[in-house]
């Protein structure tokens, strides 16, 4: 049997993982530039390629002091932070609501509001009204019969 310990520890890396994906989507969505592409991450400041060691979550940024290897330049700590509340939160229900699958849900319910109200700000007037605004029946009435 696979101690709780080693558990927590792969679902608190697992968690901080998930964390370091967000920060790639919260800073390239909203500015319209591909998740995947280019794939591996970069500095905003110098836009050089961040090399694997250095992008290992929250570990890297403390390591660097929360600078940029290759520019010297300041990183924001929303990154390390963004990768410790996700890493935690998923120990966090690893260790309170173990043995339950429901209860998995609820992470990817936060990582999304985490995710949204990173993003919310930098999104176009346009695109958050239309995020926000109620669902309405246009399509359905195009598609009416006369
Ligand atoms: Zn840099």
């Amino acid at each position: 049997m696979i101690p709780l310990w080693l558990w927590a520890g792969c679902v608190f890396v697992l968690g901080s993982c998930i964390g370091s994906f967000l920060n790639v989507v919260i800073w390239r969505l909203p500015r319209n530039q591909s998740l995947s592409s280019p794939a591996r991450s970069y500095c905003p400041r110098c836009q050089k390629q961040i090399a694997w060691h250095d992008n290992i979550p929250i570990l890297a940024w403390l390591f660097l002091g929360g600078k940029c290897r290759k520019c010297g330049q300041p990183i924001s700590i929303r990154y390390p932070l963004v990768e410790l509340a996700t890493g935690l939160l998923f120990l966090g229900l690893l260790l309170v609501l173990r043995g339950k699958i429901l209860p998995l849900v609820l992470p990817v319910i936060f990582t999304a509001y985490l995710l949204y109200g990173f993003i919310r700000p930098r999104l176009p007037r346009r695109v958050r009204d239309e995020i926000e605004s109620e669902p309405d029946n246009t399509s359905a009435e195009e598609h009416a019969e006369p």
